[in-house]
């Protein structure tokens, strides 16, 4: 099942792929980062300098990595792990290739800035079993207690392809989805631009559902009820209904939830095999120096302090006591974390910035995995006389019982396998919160043997559940972000922040990235994409540059910046 197939998905007739090139800010990260030129530049005099990076995820790990190779010194702080939602862990007491995916699990062909990464370290992918996904054996969909079996859509009763067919037209219609589609995999910037210009103007203050009742194809409340269960590519968007229909049209655009590929081995690898990695071309340091020498192994200790001191530095102070002042620093953990965990001078960000931070709003998310002895699932289903099916006895299911979505992960026929026996978002995450590990897998079998009654699932199980809410956790806080109605300013002024010619003097030097201040937030590569505006704007804080062949996101920002939507 493994390759490691070129990234993005060939259009069927030769049409450039789709990749997270826009909508918001049309800039071609892929690009950037493939050019031999390289990110830019600093001048000699500030070799060496450090920079403070604060957080150990995906983006902090990309930022430190490429200003290493600039020539500059990260001085990373980690409260957690590495890796922070990219979090791979083991099952106690079983084979340790038996892993489960905490956070992010499946990423699609158009995350190709995250891409070059997986690249870089050469780590390979392979299909992920999502429903109804062309490698998926059978996907169930139960609702309202009535189960039905398929292998493709054309498996599934009449309505739900009136479902699917409501939805396509219903982009048609409200967001001029083919015209779209075409542009960004043209990459045509004037035409992406005017026709999101118009559609955030319009749509900025739109729910996901009211975006869906204004719609002549999804008048049935019914098939609104259908579409939020089965919906698009993972199904379970009802939701996302009170966000705004711009987050939705910005993963369906960009085919966010499409074609996904899961990493073998685990997620976790990228950020580690990043830490650890010995860059070719790299200045200033000796040849096989990495983020790990650098840092004699460690990160820092979590951040607890952040102030500004005389001659605009960023002084941090961490959990071991430690205090170091910067001239800058990147601060990648969610920035929900700036009002609580870490004690935060006002003067670090303008008022307009402290806003759109304590406005940002996290969707909670929910998983648990156990480990089973094999892939029981492809057995052959028997009927009622003894006689098999031709189905298999449990497959990847959609459902609107407590555990929503439950995935098959397995390794070939004759090796351990696991299950994620639910996945859930939002308030049907927030049913799980007070419950511990066994006592949400009681619920979750409890639901599974309403819908499998001749599968006996507990059976196989060779291990303790692992589980996680991303809300209770102390350094995460919520999974991702999810901007409301109205957030679209918000969005704008973190996205934008690295952009710090236009701040006052005294606010600038503490750079934002990481996924939820990028656009697309609850995918990898917004955490790479806002690492490069950061690496951009700390190399152009210290008066570096581009190469004229390889401009960067700072270079071209006035040509492709976020439309700027009126605030009276
Ligand atoms: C349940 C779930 C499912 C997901 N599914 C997908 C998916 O399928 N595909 C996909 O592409 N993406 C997915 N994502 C999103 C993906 O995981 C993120 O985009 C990415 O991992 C974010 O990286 P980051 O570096 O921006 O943030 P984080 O990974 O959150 O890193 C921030 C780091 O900061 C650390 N930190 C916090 N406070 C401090 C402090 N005071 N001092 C020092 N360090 C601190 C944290 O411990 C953490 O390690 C999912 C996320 C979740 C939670």
């Amino acid at each position: 099942m493994t390759s490691t197939v070129p990234p993005a998905v060939p259009h069927p007739d030769g049409r450039p792929p789709i990749t997270m090139f826009g909508p918001d800010f049309p800039y071609a990260y892929d690009d950037f980062l493939a050019h031999p030129a390289g990110l830019g530049r600093i001048p000699a005099t500030e070799l060496g300098t450090e920079v403070a990076v604060i957080g150990g995820g995906l983006s902090g790990i990309v930022a430190a990595y490429e200003l290493m190779k600039m020539g500059l010194r990260p001085v990373l702080y980690e409260a957690d792990r590495i890796g922070g939602r990219l979090r791979t862990v083991g099952f106690d007491g079983c084979d340790p290739s038996l892993t489960a995916e905490m956070g992010a699990m499946r990423f699609p062909p158009s995350s190709t800035a995250l891409q070059h990464y997986i690249d870089l370290v050469d780590l390979r992918t392979e299909p992920f079993p999502n429903p109804l996904s062309e490698t998926t054996p059978s996907t169930v969909v139960d609702l309202k207690g009535e189960s039905h079996y398929a292998e493709t859509l054309a498996d599934l009763p009449q309505v739900y392809r009136d479902v699917a067919a409501a939805w396509s037209a219903c982009l048609e219609e409200g967001a001029d989805f083919s015209d779209m589609n075409q542009a960004m995999r043209e990459r045509d910037v004037p035409r992406i631009r005017e026709i999101w210009a118009r559609l955030v103007e319009k749509l900025d203050d739109q729910t996901f559902y009211g975006f869906l009742c204004d719609s002549e194809a999804f008048k049935s409340f019914r098939h609104r009820e259908i579409f939020g269960q089965v919906g698009f590519g993972t199904g379970g968007w009802d939701t996302d209904f009170p966000n705004s229909i711009l987050e939705i049209l910005r993963v369906v655009y960009t085919e966010a939830d499409d074609h996904h590929r899961g990493i073998v081995g685990g997620s976790r690898q990228l950020p580690l095999r990043l830490w650890e990695r010995e860059p070719e071309k790299i200045v200033h340091w000796a040849y096989g120096t990495s983020l790990a020498t650098l840092h004699d192994g460690e990160p820092r200790p979590a951040v607890t302090r952040l102030h500004r001191t005389a001659g605009d530095r960023i002084t941090v102070t961490d959990a071991g006591g430690g205090i170091r002042t910067y001239r800058a620093a990147v601060f990648t953990a969610q920035s929900w974390m700036l009002l609580s965990k870490v004690a935060c001078d006002d003067a670090l960000f303008p008022i307009d910035h402290w806003t759109a931070i304590e406005r940002t709003h996290y969707m909670e998310s929910s998983k648990l995995f156990v480990p089973v002895d094999r892939p029981f699932w492809l057995d052959n289903a028997v009927d009622d006389r003894g006689e098999p099916t031709g189905r298999d006895v449990m497959s990847m299911t959609l459902t609107d019982r407590m555990t929503r979505g439950t995935y098959l992960l397995d390794d070939g026929p004759d090796r351990p396998a696991v299950i994620c026996l639910s996945y859930t978002w939002c308030d049907d995450s927030l049913k799980w919160l007070p419950l511990s590990a066994n006592e949400r897998m009681e619920v979750m079998l409890k639901s599974l043997g309403e819908i499998y009654p001749k599968v006996d699932i507990r059976k196989h199980i060779i291990g303790n559940p692992v589980t996680v809410s991303w809300e209770n956790e102390p350094y995460f806080m919520g999974a991702f972000k999810a901007n409301l109605p109205g957030h679209y300013r918000y969005q704008r002024r973190l996205f934008t922040h690295f952009m710090q010619d236009r701040l006052p003097e005294d606010k600038r030097g503490i750079f934002l990235a990481g996924d939820d201040i990028s656009w697309t937030a609850g995918w990898a590569e917004g955490a790479v994409q806002t690492a490069l505006n950061a690496v951009w704007g700390v190399m152009h804080h210290f008066g570096g540059e581009t190469d004229p062949a390889n401009p960067g996101p700072g270079d071209v920002y006035d040509e492709i910046a976020p439309l700027a939507l009126p605030e009276d």
